[in-house]
């Protein structure tokens, strides 16, 4: 039965696609069956991994909304070994379509489970909001990766992003645990990324990821060729850290059980 995690923070710009997408390929690369779904309207990961939004049939709007199959919306990425349920900006519209319908929050997890044995890992990139997109993916999850920016007020806003969980815990999926806290986009020039780390090491202790996303412009330049950063640059600082952070999210597998 494959794992599934959100990758979730309200934050925009924090790096959660980077890190779906590249978490995803680095998973692919040591031999993991992934599945990548986008969540958000805007359909960066899926842009990000060379799938032209105009060619797509059907989204995971069509899942969330007309009860479509997860597999009648599975695109083959150039990855080997990843799959992807793309987004659309038809997504858009589907917070507000969701609203009235029945079992609304669970539509993603009913959808997953039917493809959940054909995967390793799913992965989960959410959108830049707490509302029924986030809700729905944080119900499918066995896991949650939180990606935090190592900037000023890196901890602003954590605080509802963990209640919801606790919210979600507590309604609709008891099972859901923290995998842990990723820090990205560090500038290793500055004193500021070193008291960004020891703050939210301090705050989340074990939870935080020994591996730590510097900013790497090769990172920032590899979604508009559409690949993966191991693709566009193997040997880049970024494609390094990925990698390492793959091993780490295949250790807490094993260590959970
Ligand atoms: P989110 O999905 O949380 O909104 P993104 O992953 O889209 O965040 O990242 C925001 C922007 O920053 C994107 O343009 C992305 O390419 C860039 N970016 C993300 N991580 C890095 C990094 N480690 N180094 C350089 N640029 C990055
Ligand atoms: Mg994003």
């Amino acid at each position: 039965m494959g794992k599934i995690i959100s990758i979730a923070n309200q934050k925009g710009g924090v790096g959660k696609t980077t890190s779906s997408v590249n978490l995803s390929a680095s998973l692919a690369h040591y031999g993991k069956k992934v599945l990548l779904v986008d969540t958000d309207p805007q359909g960066n990961a899926t842009s990000g991994l060379g799938i032209n939004k105009g060619d797509v049939d059907q989204c995971i709007y069509n899942i969330l909304v007309e009860d479509a199959r997860a597999k009648d919306t599975l695109v083959e990425s150039d990855t080997p070994n990843l799959d992807v349920i793309p987004a659309t900006i038809q997504l858009a519209g589907a917070e507000i379509e969701l609203v009235p319908t029945i079992s609304r929050e669970i539509r993603l997890k009913q959808a997953l489970d039917e493809v959940r044995s054909d995967y390793d890992y799913i992965i989960i990139d959410c959108p830049p909001s707490l509302g029924l997109l986030t809700i729905n993916a944080l119900t499918a999850s066995d896991t949650v990766i939180i990606p935090v920016q190592c900037e000023y007020y890196a901890l602003e806003g954590l605080s509802q992003l963990l209640n919801t969980i606790r919210l979600v815990q507590k309604h609709l999926n008891k099972q859901l645990m923290i995998d842990g806290v990723l820090l990205t986009m560090l500038d290793a020039r500055t004193n500021l990324g070193i008291q960004v780390i020891e703050e939210v090491k301090k705050y989340f202790q074990d939870k935080v990821y020994q591996a730590i996303i510097p900013r790497n412009v090769r990172l920032g330049e590899a979604p508009s060729y559409g690949k993966p950063i191991i693709t566009y640059d193997a040997k880049s600082r970024g494609a390094e850290v990925y990698l390492e952070l793959a091993k780490e999210v295949m250790e807490n597998d094993t260590r959970v059980g």
